[in-house]
């Protein structure tokens, strides 16, 4: 199996290399060159419905191209252990149902209680043993509003061959956010409070990317969503969720969304043989995609703003650009030619035979702060479901979806554990969920931080004295 470049100017790549690199050369983002079937042949594999969580993976990475490691590191990833990644393997992504036909499918029961240790998990042992294999080590940095940066150093703590950086704005990160990422104990996990905001976070890590030189002595690499591997590992849920639920036909799932890649897991679960109906992207005030599949204009907002769902608070949904290749039936000149404009000019109108195959997938609403409230408290009071508000993002908007969905069983995406945002989910409640037992004593482990200025050449110069994958 081969990864091609969504903008069609790299060379294709194997499912490792593709993992590795983040983004291609070109810029574009890997696919692979066609779409294999995930559970088709003997009858062993016929069924992933009573299939434990690791196994499905196995076979879902395998048919993607990981080669022959696959049964190995998708056990590596789930099995687990109470000290190290998830700590209840037969517990990675149970569905709970909440109504007639409408179920939660709970992605938070990992190392840093968000949807994001499920495929970074399986990033942490990829990258060890591709990276062994070839004797080669790399510099991973991520920018991160929140979710991103725990699942990462839960990932990749104590990793031999990654040091991992993880930029977060000062003072704008939950404690309980900020506590997974500062207080692993691991010599390879360096926490820098960057003084800016998200997007400047983001700034410097694209230049620092931008800047060869560094990027190649640096031996940098990427773990954000654009990655193919957390695309790969997300798909498995919605396999085995649409299985178990199938009796009656396709299963509709709710996804919360920020950067699309959730989402997009979903459907190329259906891509490869899963019974996925239609997909609703459920997004806060920070409505690209909402607005994009709703009006068929795909427009940056004037500014972002802060919601009570942090960790979707993003402006651009870098994964769009998949299924947008998906929808113009992998035209990349054409694909090209939109992201030109959109890098001009902030804006592009999604053709209309693209923007109707695209609402045959997906449908969109988008919610507010006080709705992503009123979404926690009828949850709770009314089915005694604590949701987190990402979490509720996605309930509202199946709620106020117009038109509804079909009544065939629907999945909503539970992506963060509600004891994550205990402020806001108290507030909404007057519930304050604890912590869960494997990570109890979060509040009183040491914690390790580095505070830097709202400036590349000076995290540049801090990761060079101290990766051991400089060169
Ligand atoms: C990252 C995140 C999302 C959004 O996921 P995308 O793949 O970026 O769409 C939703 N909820 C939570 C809790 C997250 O951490």
């Amino acid at each position: 199996m081969r990864y091609i470049s969504t903008r069609g100017q790299a060379p294709a790549v194997s499912f490792l290399d593709a993992a590795l690199a983040g983004m291609a050369p070109d810029g574009g983002l890997y696919v692979p060159e066609s779409w294999p079937e995930a559970f088709e042949g003997d009858v062993e594999r016929a069924n992933c419905a009573s299939m434990t969580f690791n196994v499905a993976a196995s076979y879902v990475i395998e048919a993607l191209g990981v080669g022959d490691d696959a049964a190995r590191l998708a056990g590596d990833a789930y099995l687990g252990s109470p000290k190290l990644g998830f700590p209840f393997p037969m517990h990675v992504a149970p569905l709970v149902q909440v109504g007639p036909g409408e179920w939660m499918l709970e992605l938070f029961h990992g190392p840093s209680l968000s949807f994001k240790d499920i495929a970074m998990q399986l990033i942490g042992h990829l990258y060890d043993h591709a990276l062994s294999a070839r004797g080669e080590r790399r510099t991973v940095v991520c920018a991160t509003s929140g979710d991103t940066g725990g699942a990462a150093v839960e990932a990749l703590k104590n990793r031999e061959r990654v040091d991992l950086f993880v930029l977060t704005p000062k003072g704008r990160v939950s404690e309980v956010q900020r506590r997974f990422m500062t207080a692993s104990g691991a010599e390879n996990v360096h926490t820098i409070d960057i003084d800016g905001d998200f997007d400047a976070c983001q700034a410097i890590v694209k230049t620092m990317f931008a800047d060869h030189r560094f990027a190649g002595q640096a031996q940098l690499s990427g773990v954000n969503s654009i990655n193919w591997a957390r695309i790969a590992a997300q798909s498995t849920y919605f396999h085995v969720a649409s299985q178990i639920l199938c009796a009656h036909g396709p299963v509709n799932f709710v996804v919360p969304t920020g950067n699309f890649g959730d989402a997009y897991s979903g459907w190329v679960a259906k891509q490869m043989g899963a019974p996925v109906g239609r997909i609703v992207l459920a997004t806060n005030a920070n409505d690209i995609l909402s607005r994009a599949l709703n009006t068929g204009r795909y427009e940056r907002g004037a500014h972002s703003y802060a919601t009570l769902s942090p960790a979707m608070d993003i402006q651009v949904a870098s994964n769009f650009e998949r299924i947008l290749f998906e929808a113009l039936d992998r035209d990349a000149d054409h694909l090209r030619g939109l992201y030109a404009q959109f890098a001009q000019s902030g804006g592009f109108d999604i053709p209309p035979t693209a923007l109707a195959g695209l609402r045959e997938n997906f449908a969109a609403a988008s919610v507010s702060n006080e709705e992503t409230e009123q979404g926690m408290q009828t949850a709770y009071f009314e089915t005694g479901y604590l949701a987190c508000p990402h979490t509720a993002v996605g309930l509202e908007a199946k709620w106020k979806l117009d038109p509804p969905l079909d009544d065939r069983p629907v999945v909503t995406l539970a992506t963060a554990h509600p004891a994550k945002f205990p402020e806001t989910v108290e507030a909404a409640t007057g519930v304050k969920p604890p912590l869960p037992a494997h990570c109890a004593d979060l509040f009183s482990r040491a914690e390790r931080i580095d505070a830097l200025p709202n400036d590349a050449e000076a995290v540049k110069r801090f990761i060079r004295e101290r990766s051991r994958a400089w060169s």
